[in-house]
């Protein structure tokens, strides 16, 4: 009996915590959301047919692109339907406007890049210039890496550029074959050969037209991929050694740099399943987006290594997101820039928690048009690691993505200069990672563990000074002097209904809470605040979940509608409640003050099917 009863407290500490995550957040400043006008990301609950999804949004959208994956639609609103008409639909798992991501390169619009011809790479090769002067001990390794053996695809790793796309006739490309090669389809004969859903990609694909012509009118994939392939050999030789990468443009940003959320997603999709291990994103932007989440969820769960730029506003990350670098998932590295004397960038974004480590990204030698530029940014630095990975990859082509990434970090030069800048303060050495993976005692995983997403609320939150509050928001009102004596946080606001439930846990010994940590469970929670509605997966139950923007919920009247979905099919419980600010705790919370005694026989009813996590 006892233990029924803790389980039904650690569900509603979990619906506490739902709430109590957008405390992470409260001191936020993000830039305003930039989307795609009329456009929104329908995700479906598990994977309805085509036509059946068809069927329901008749009339409604207009489908834009194809589906990234089942269950996920891309579609553009026909006037006087609302986002809030699709998300009611039961069968609909979220709805999310579809933002704008942009490249994440530290060149200023309208200023010149320094660009070199073949001439003035020749002239440099004479005295050995690299791509960048940092003490990576890069050189080093390729004298140990393993030796290149064109007939062993695993040899060269394929690595995904989702970018402004690539110059696949460069000469360096060329003359060492770097180029992915999808030998399943045939070139130009208007046919999907392989079915895999595009038609004639034999090197990649322009996910903003929808052609297999991925050339690069921008200028930055062409770099990033360049420093990719660079990692496994000299490109500014004059004798070239063949690749041992395989690089698969997948273009969606445009000639300006930016691009869609949605295209973003097709891109991930694609390279997961036409067989990328790296994933290199030199790009992002401040918008949460859950679809984009899932695609990196996906990436992991297929044992893919996500390398994601960490911004160039020079900003803390562990307190303005920058996605996808700040999404939590497990194969996701966060790539900060340094300099060849191994300093942060002065633009570089940084955090002790969410940049894991740095690589240089301060005037980088690459390809650039038919030639070469310098340019800078943590779009330079996360093609480095995404480089150094693959070549990781190829010393032990079985090791996972999440073992991948923490063999990268703990093979860092730890440098006191990047201390408070980046995890574990340490900056990209090859031959350390190298010469580990290569070591006899190195032992790959046979499996990699669950991930659970934790999930935001979309566009993270700009709650503002932790004093705010008041002045004309009526919903705002002080609770700490009514919460109960010694105790303390904003789960303790959450609740104050439950009040005799939340004593029964205060008195209980940590070590027996532990043991009910985790729990699986066929549910999800959604929250409703104005027009917004977010949901969570409560599949597993564990500490955390789904959060949402105070302020915003605030601004939309501050009444919030919890919803938990019935496991068993039936009637979901319905809690109202409303945004509080807590003066002791300089925080929000929600207090369901209306929460009847029904709930708790409710909850008392589902719970008892509950067994422990494996
Ligand atoms: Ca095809």
């Amino acid at each position: 009996m006892a233990d029924i009863v803790l389980r039904q407290i650690r569900l509603l500490i979990l619906l506490g915590t739902l709430i109590a995550t957008s405390v992470g957040f409260a001191q936020s400043s993000l830039p305003p959301a930039n989307v795609v006008p009329g456009e929104y990301i329908v995700k479906f609950k598990g994977q309805p047919s085509t036509a059946k999804v068809q069927g329901k949004l008749s009339g409604k959208v207009n489908f834009k692109g194809r589906a990234p994956m089942a269950g996920m639609y891309h579609v553009q609103l026909k006037g006087g339907v609302s986002a809030k008409d699709l998300s009611d639909d039961p069968d609909v798992e979220y709805v999310e406007p579809n933002y704008i991501l942009t490249k994440a390169d530290d060149v200023p619009p309208g200023e010149p890049i320094e660009t070199f011809s073949a001439d003035d790479v020749a002239a440099l090769s004479s005295v050995t210039y690299y791509q960048n002067f940092a003490p990576t001990q890069l050189e080093q390794a390729w004298q140990v890496k393993k030796a290149f053996n064109a007939a062993n695809p695993q040899n060269r790793p394929i690595v995904a550029i989702v970018d402004t796309g690539f110059n696949k006739n460069h000469s360096v490309v060329t003359a060492t074959n770097a180029m992915w090669r999808n030998t399943a389809e045939i070139a130009a004969n208007g046919v999907d050969d392989d079915g895999n859903g595009y038609v004639d990609d034999i090197n990649g694909w322009n996910f903003i037209n929808n052609t297999a012509n991925f050339a690069d009118d921008q200028g930055h994939g062409t770099h990033v991929g360049g420093i990719v392939l660079g990692v496994g050999l000299d490109i500014l030789s004059s004798s070239l050694d063949p690749a041992i990468v395989q690089l698969m443009p997948l273009k969606f940003l445009d000639s300006a740099g930016s691009g869609s959320t949605s295209n973003a997603i097709r891109a991930i999709y694609y390279a997961v399943n036409n067989g990328a291990k790296v994933i290199n994103c030199s790009w992002g932007g401040g918008s949460y987006s859950r679809a984009l989440q899932d695609a990196l969820s996906f990436a992991y769960q297929n044992e893919v290594l996500v390398v994601s730029a960490a911004g160039n506003a020079a900003a803390n990350n562990d307190s303005t997101a920058m996605y996808p670098a700040n999404y939590d998932v497990p194969s996701n590295i966060s790539v900060g820039a340094s300099t060849d004397s191994d300093v942060l960038a002065y633009f570089s974004n940084y955090g002790v928690t969410s940049v894991h480590m740095a690589a240089p990204g301060y005037q980088i030698y690459s390809l650039y048009g038919n030639g070469y530029a310098t340019m800078s940014g943590t779009s330079m630095a996360a093609p480095f690691v995404a480089g150094l990975a693959a070549m990781g990859i190829r010393e032990q082509p079985t090791i996972k993505a999440y073992q991948l990434k923490q063999t990268l970090l703990d093979n860092v030069d730890v440098l006191g200069s990047l201390s408070s800048k980046v995890k574990g303060s340490g900056r990209a050495n090859v031959l350390k990672f190298i010469n580990t993976l290569r070591g006899g005692g190195f032992v790959v995983s046979s499996s990699q563990p669950t991930y659970v997403a934790v999930y935001k609320a979309e566009g993270g939150s700009t709650v503002g000074s932790a004093s705010g509050g008041g002045g004309g928001c009526g919903m705002i009102q002080d609770v700490a002097d009514k919460l109960p004596p010694g105790f303390s946080g904003l789960v303790g606001i959450l609740l104050l209904a439950p009040l005799a439930w939340a004593a029964f846990m205060r008195n209980r010994a940590p070590e027996s809470r532990r043991k009910f940590d985790r729990f699986r469970m066929e549910s999800s929670v959604t929250i409703q605040c104005g027009d917004q509605t977010i949901v969570g997966n409560m599949k597993t139950i564990s500490m955390g979940g789904v959060s949402f923007d105070a302020k915003q919920a605030l601004e939309k009247g501050g009444q919030v509608t919890m919803r938990i979905e019935n496991p068993g099919g039936g009637e979901p419980i319905e809690v109202a409640g409303h945004i509080v600010w807590s003066s002791k705790d300089q925080s929000y919370g929600v207090q369901f003050s209306q929460v009847e005694s029904g709930i708790q026989n409710t909850i008392n009813k589902w719970t008892q099917k509950l067994s422990k996590a494996a």
